[in-house]
């Protein structure tokens, strides 16, 4: 409505103008040579007007003319920079499912089109890395790296490739330039951490550590390696500070005062650990001075005498009592043992040896060994992959998580997995 009102206005004026033009009075007379024009002066107007009209027509042919290389050429770009997005899509589309020969193939088009865009390289670089092509993808991620606004990509890429290849070393350099190109990554964090760890290297690891178990753990691992008593017992101190919980936090700060005749010391860091969690390694840390089987079963008694009902101090008054040979102790605290409900290997163990020094009791002894069979055995277990540990270590040998292992004796939930992993 609006539009054909604004029609009819302006052809109202235009018929306006044409009518005030064709009622202009007078005549018009030029010369130019021997051309002698000579009309009236409406006549002489519109023929101005389409002079007008023709002049700009060819200056606006003359402009399109002389840009049309330049739009050629920007077209022919454009035409490239979309082939390129394609062949980039379709590359990041085979790697995303598994496929490198694809991926390959497109990055290697990607880079036809755009030679050192970084997308290109990214996926050239992903591509050759999947082909197992290690030195082609070391060549893309190092001039991704150049580029100012992709240089965390090229530096998270050479980080891979390193790891991949095992040069700890150049995986270190390349993790410090990653964490300049885009400082308070968490991922380069935790990889500085894991290269730290892989490498033994403690100071450095405790110092990216994020929880206090990482924490805990790693400071154990420093005291057991530290050259000397003095950072032996600081590394085992903040162990223990950070987790006091862990056994091996305990055991190296025991060891530690042990190493600076400090023998008292040493004792109570044992007996606070059992107090509050019972675990073999403070057992042996406690009674590793005492070679006498007797002295052993009353160190014992003194270890357990501040968390008696537990589990563990029932077995370790059991074992200790068997080896001195106090028949009557050790079965009084393997049945404190078979009260607790527990499926413990180490609980059947004990049974299988007792009443092997028992006379008259072979049925038992048997059936403590066919039991010991199928028992579960305690582990330090990862609690990220679940991975089990026969012995502590301060980082999972599987996922390399720092601290992440957990002491587990919880019988009935390991028996469980032992029946799944060995049904047919
Ligand atoms: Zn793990």
């Amino acid at each position: 409505m609006f539009r054909a009102f604004k029609f009819i206005i302006i052809a109202a004026l235009l018929l306006a103008l044409a009518w005030w033009i064709g009622s202009l009075p007078g005549h018009f007379e030029a010369q130019a040579g021997g051309l002698v024009i000579d009309a009236g002066v409406p006549v002489a107007v519109f023929g101005l007007i389409v002079l007008v009209f023709v002049l700009v027509a060819l200056v606006l042919a003359l402009r399109g003319l002389w840009r049309l290389p330049g739009r050629l050429g920007a077209r022919r770009q454009l035409k490239r920079k979309t082939q390129a997005d394609q062949a980039i899509l379709r590359s990041m589309a085979g790697l995303a499912a598994g496929d490198g020969k694809t991926a390959e193939a497109e990055a290697r088009k990607a880079r036809k089109y755009t030679a050192d865009a970084p997308l290109s390289l990214l996926v050239s670089g992903n591509a050759a890395r999947m082909q197992g092509k290690h030195d082609e993808a070391h060549g893309f991620f190092t001039a991704l790296s150049r580029h100012r606004d992709a240089a965390f990509l090229g530096w998270h890429g050479l980080l891979h490739h390193a790891a991949q290849t095992d040069d700890h070393a150049a995986a270190a350099d390349h993790a410090v330039a990653a964490a300049d190109a885009y400082p308070g990554s968490v991922w380069v964090a935790d990889r500085r951490l894991d290269l730290a760890v892989r490498r033994q290297d403690w100071p450095a690891a405790i110092a990216l550590a994020r929880t206090p178990a990482a924490t805990g753990a790693l400071c154990a691992a420093a005291s057991g390696s530290a050259p000397d008593p003095q950072s032996a017992l600081r590394w085992a101190k903040q162990a223990v500070k950070a987790a006091p919980m862990l056994a091996p936090a305990r055991v190296a700060l025991a060891r530690a005062l042990r190493r600076g005749g400090r023998e008292r010391a040493a004792r109570k860091t044992l007996l606070a650990g059992w107090q509050t969690a019972p675990q073999p390694m403070l057992a042996d840390e406690w009674l590793s001075p005492q070679l006498d089987k007797l002295a052993r079963a009353k160190a014992a008694q003194e270890l357990t005498a501040g968390n008696p009902e537990h589990f563990e101090s029932a077995l370790l008054m059991a074992r200790t009592s068997l080896d001195a040979k106090l028949l009557g102790e050790a079965r009084r605290h393997a049945e404190r043992c078979r009260q607790t409900g527990t499926r413990d290997r180490r609980f059947y163990m004990l049974l299988a040896d007792l009443t092997d020094a028992e006379p008259g009791h072979d049925s038992e002894h048997r059936a403590a060994l066919r039991d010991a069979v199928n028992a579960p055995e305690p582990a330090w277990v990862c609690d990220q992959c679940a991975t089990s540990h026969a012995a502590w270590q301060p980082s999972c040998r599987q996922c390399g998580k720092p601290g992440g292992l957990i002491w587990k004796a919880d019988a009935v939930e390991a028996a469980q997995n032992q029946i799944v992993t060995t049904a047919p």
